[in-house]
């Protein structure tokens, strides 16, 4: 199959549709098609489904969603669902565009997902700066009222659901899932210990699933298609098909969805039209700014959760940013360093200490005043921050500092003798 035809083909099929966050026009593309036959079906099943379709969880950590929803206790209620559409990893942009123009697809999974959860209210936590996807979120949950698929008795089913649309307020550890739980409850938005998890104590206490838009979106053609048709993209351990956002130095940056296990090569220089203006690549960041960089003769790799964890990097998020010939690493590095320090919470020392620190250190070095001994420094902070921070934040605020200096010692070093950058 041609690569051209590889794309766009689930989530982001007819995404440029006019009018598609209508809903007669989703309607028209086939949606809420087989809702009563879905709300008929047992519970239990609906959740072999997906678990059996091999979904892994689209926000960056991967995890198996039908599992995930297979770990509410049986006997609590109520329980929730929660979409996390607080997207603010630093070149995400991937469920803005579900957000913006096709809402009713969120909609319509999340009532096939709430329904296998039993639950009977779900949350969309949606990022405060997102406030045209907001009103096009608002617009869509009224519409599905007014149609009979939110509300009582949805499709005659008997089946009841109500969506509530919350705006956070800019703050990136709201991600986070606990940080997101405290947050919606009207507290500040730190992260909480865990255990015990969300699935057993979320909001208000009780059990809470949450799942990122793009997990939510794939729902409806599991369970429409089945199983198998989903596993018909993608590979065995990474089934289905991913968004990934590609920005940095590209002809073509954007959205493209594509069979997970795609080449990350292929997608750089066939999807997203090559480097900028011929130049040569220097380098990628493949799944969000906290994922580890590769350098350029590293990304002859298959786009999945398995042969990006043995290239030493991750999925993440799918926000593919990539870096040309011409530009500073140390730079770009310092920019991150300056985003995690003023996104973290300061809640645990590694993190708030650490991020600071490093920032320093890149204000230096950047300026040409960097001091021998600063690389080892940063690693040394690093490994201070690793596994030593209450969250995840922590964790990723290291990874492009550990991984640029693997690859890229060597401008760390010309800027620590003062020769800026290399180019
Ligand atoms: Fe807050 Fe950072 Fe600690 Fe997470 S790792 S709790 S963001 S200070």
């Amino acid at each position: 199959m041609t690569h051209s035809a590889q794309l766009n083909q689930l989530l982001l099929k007819g995404i440029d549709t006019p009018k598609l966050h209508t809903l007669e026009v989703y309607r028209q593309g086939g949606g809420y098609s087989k809702l009563a036959e879905i709300l008929a079906r047992k519970q239990e099943d609906v959740i072999e489904t997906v678990k059996a379709s091999g979904l892994r969880g689209r926000g960056g950590a991967g995890f198996p969603t039908g599992l995930k929803w297979s770990f509410v206790p049986k006997d609590i209620f109520p329980r929730y669902l929660v979409v996390n559409a607080d997207e603010g990893e630093p070149g995400t942009f991937k469920d803005r565009l579900l957000l913006h123009n096709n809402p009713h697809l969120l909609i319509e999974g999340i009532i096939h997902s709430s329904y296998a959860l039993k639950a009977h209210i779900a949350f969309i936590y949606i990022r405060g700066e997102f406030f045209k996807e907001y009103l096009m979120l608002e617009n869509a949950v009224n519409e599905a009222y007014e149609a009979g698929l939110l509300g009582e008795n949805i499709a005659e089913s008997g089946y009841n659901l109500d969506i509530v649309v919350h705006r956070g307020a800019g703050a990136y550890i709201c991600g986070e899932e606990s940080a997101l739980l405290e947050s919606l409850e009207g507290r500040r938005g730190n992260p909480k210990l865990k255990p015990p998890f969300p699935a057993v104590k979320g909001v208000y206490e009780k059990p809470t699933v949450i799942n990122n838009v793009e997990t939510i979106c794939a729902v409806p053609y599991i369970l429409k298609e089945g199983a198998d048709a989903y596993r018909q993209y993608g590979t065995e351990k990474s089934p289905g098909t991913k968004i990934f956002c590609i920005s940095g130095h590209v002809e073509k940056p954007g959205n493209y969805e594509v069979p997970l296990g795609f080449s990350l090569k292929d997608f750089i220089y066939d999807i997203a039209g090559g480097i900028k203006e011929g130049k040569k690549l220097k380098a990628v960041i493949p799944g969000g700014s906290s994922t580890p960089m590769l350098p350029a003769d590293a990304i002859d790799i298959p786009l999945d959760y398995e042969a990006l964890a043995a290239a030493g990097t991750m999925l993440g998020s799918g926000a593919i940013i990539v870096i040309n010939e011409h530009t500073c690493i140390v730079k770009i590095v310092k920019r991150l360093i300056h985003f995690y320090r003023h996104e973290s919470c300061g809640k645990c020392t590694p993190c708030r200490e650490g991020t600071n620190w490093m920032a320093t250190i890149y204000d230096r070095l950047e300026k040409g005043e960097g001091k021998e001994g600063d690389i080892e420094l940063l690693l040394d902070i690093c490994d201070n921050i690793s596994f030593k921070s209450f969250c995840p934040l922590g964790d990723a605020a290291i990874g492009p500092v550990v991984s640029s200096i693997k690859h890229f010692r060597t401008e760390y070093e010309a800027h620590i003798a003062g020769n800026y950058c290399l180019d």
